[in-house]
């Protein structure tokens, strides 16, 4: 018998973190480690298993003092902190096992760990656990080929405090069909979709449920229309489990533009409660997306299809890059342009990150242009790769865009458009986090923050216009928060111009 401490290190501030709108709440993470989660549902049943999210309570030397084994999982932009966790365990003597993304992506020696887990866990683990029973376990385990998801167990749900996240996470399918080119995500998790089946799926959420769970569950898919066969099946299925259960969660997932050339799917998205989908949108630039092999996005007025998907009660987030081979110096204005028109409130622009192991990579190492291996925050201002226009123009128009587009006035504006496309359907309740919400939001928005000509100008037309999805209104001022502090940081020098 083990005891097996899983650690989930620290994520830096970035637009991702959603830090400074949680805090509104009472809330201190977005989401739960649903990897390390499902990681100690594959493990002996007979191990004493803990997990420390670093990003909801602090890693004690009492916790590393009670573990045999310390087992961490990380993405890239993580890799700062966890290298510093891998360095306290080794210390105390401690074996470290990682896994996760950057196992993929970033080499074992610079890791620090006594065994990396390189791609996905379902194969590995057994082997793993009995390796490490007998004491000779290897430094590297690599599964032969991608798992089936149909021997996924159940996350061990008992291992966190739901309370302490704001979303709630299930993953239905990993891997997409698409091809881009700066894509990660295809080179681990392959381009064949990978299903769970609908039972399964529908475990997770009774789960959940009945641990009390009410409110978002994010759907952690790659692509969730990446079989769009196998969506439909699953939507039916959470269709009928929804109105069976009062529908308690509104959905968010990832999923590719072309959901919408598909009324059908579309609909049956709507009635399975999925409120907001994550969009790689990319760029405006027809040649830059042929270019990065983002085909899926070409021959379409791009914004037709956001509308598209809003008019079905959607909302859409948008992902967008700058700094492709071909964009020209007009590229700044086109793409504040199209933001402030496709009404999409939550819009992450970053520049274009070569991350290890992808085609990108690849073809810049080929001609000379990686300068390192980049820290997976694709928010910040650092390069990893010269680009063909000149760097510090495009960091220059980057935070153009950023201090454009999340000034108050438009992104207000962008948030008013998407109430009246979308016609949110949920609400938020009178819950004590909610209204302890809404009144930091009229103290820390309305009173002391510099924008709040702005912010009462949308309370009032929230109040009026949109009383109906008032609370999706206030809630998308929160977001606008962070975002608004986020720019600021990313900006530093010039935040005080900020309106925040
Ligand atoms: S659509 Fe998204 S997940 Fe699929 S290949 Fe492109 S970037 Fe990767």
């Amino acid at each position: 018998m083990m005891n097996v401490l899983l650690i989930y290190p620290r994520f830096p501030d970035t637009y991702w973190s959603f830090r400074y709108a949680l805090s509104f709440q009472g809330k201190r993470a977005a989401q739960p480690p649903l990897g390390l989660m499902t990681v100690a549902a594959l493990l002996p049943h007979s191990w004493n298993k803990r997990l420390v999210d670093a990003n909801v309570e602090r890693l004690q030397d009492r916790d590393l003092a009670w573990a045999d084994v310390v087992f961490i999982s990380a993405m890239q932009i993580q890799q700062h902190e966890l290298i510093g966790i891998v360095r306290r365990c080794r210390a105390r003597g401690l074996r470290t096992i990682v896994g996760g993304p950057i196992a993929s992506s970033v080499p074992q020696a610079e890791l620090e760990c006594d065994h990396v887990v390189i791609g996905e866990a379902e194969d590995l683990i057994d082997g793993l656990a009995a390796d490490l029973e007998h004491g000779t376990a290897r430094p590297q385990y690599e599964s032969a080929e991608r798992p089936g998801l149909e021997r996924t167990p159940l996350p061990d749900l008992s291992l966190i405090r739901m309370n302490r996240y704001s979303t709630m996470t299930v993953q239905c399918s990993r891997g997409c069909p698409f091809n881009c080119e700066f894509c990660d995500i295809i080179e681990i998790y392959g381009r064949r979709p990978r299903t769970k089946e609908p039972p399964q799926v529908l475990a997770e959420l009774d789960q959940l449920y009945n641990a009390g769970w009410r409110g978002p569950v994010f759907i952690v898919d790659d692509n969730f229309i990446g079989n769009k066969a196998r969506a439909r099946l699953l939507l039916a299925a959470i269709v009928t489990w929804q109105k069976a259960h009062g529908h308690p969660f509104r959905f968010i997932t990832e999923a590719s533009i072309n959901m919408a050339d598909d009324p059908a799917l579309l609909a049956a998205m709507q009635e399975a409660g999925i409120s907001s989908v994550f969009l790689g949108i990319e760029t405006p630039d027809e040649s830059s997306l042929a270019a990065t092999q983002k085909h899926q996005n070409t021959r379409r007025d791009l914004l037709d299809s956001v509308a598209t998907i809003q008019r079905y009660g959607i909302e859409v987030m948008g992902g967008f890059i700058l700094g492709f081979d071909t964009d020209r110096e007009d590229i700044f204005d086109r793409l504040v342009e199209f933001i402030q028109k496709s009404a999409i409130p939550i819009a992450m622009v970053g520049l274009l990150q070569a991350m290890p192991g992808t085609q990108l990579f690849r073809r810049l190492t080929r001609e000379g242009r990686i300068l390192d291996s980049g820290g997976g925050n694709n928010t910040g201002c650092q390069l990893n790769f010269e680009p063909r226009m000149n760097a510090e123009r495009l960091v220059e128009g980057y935070r153009s865009v950023l201090r454009r587009i999340y000034a108050s006035e438009p992104y207000y504006k962008r948030v008013g458009q998407y109430l009246s496309r979308c016609r949110p359907e949920y609400q938020s309740n009178l819950s004590f986090r909610n209204v302890r919400a809404f009144l930091l939001s009229l103290l820390r928005q309305g009173v002391l923050g510099k924008s709040r000509a702005s912010y009462w100008k949308f309370v009032a037309t929230a109040a009026t216009r949109h009383r109906a999805y008032f609370g999706a209104a206030m809630t998308m001022a929160v977001m606008g928060y962070h975002f608004q502090v986020m720019t600021a940081r990313v900006l530093e020098g010039v935040a005080d111009s900020l309106p925040i």
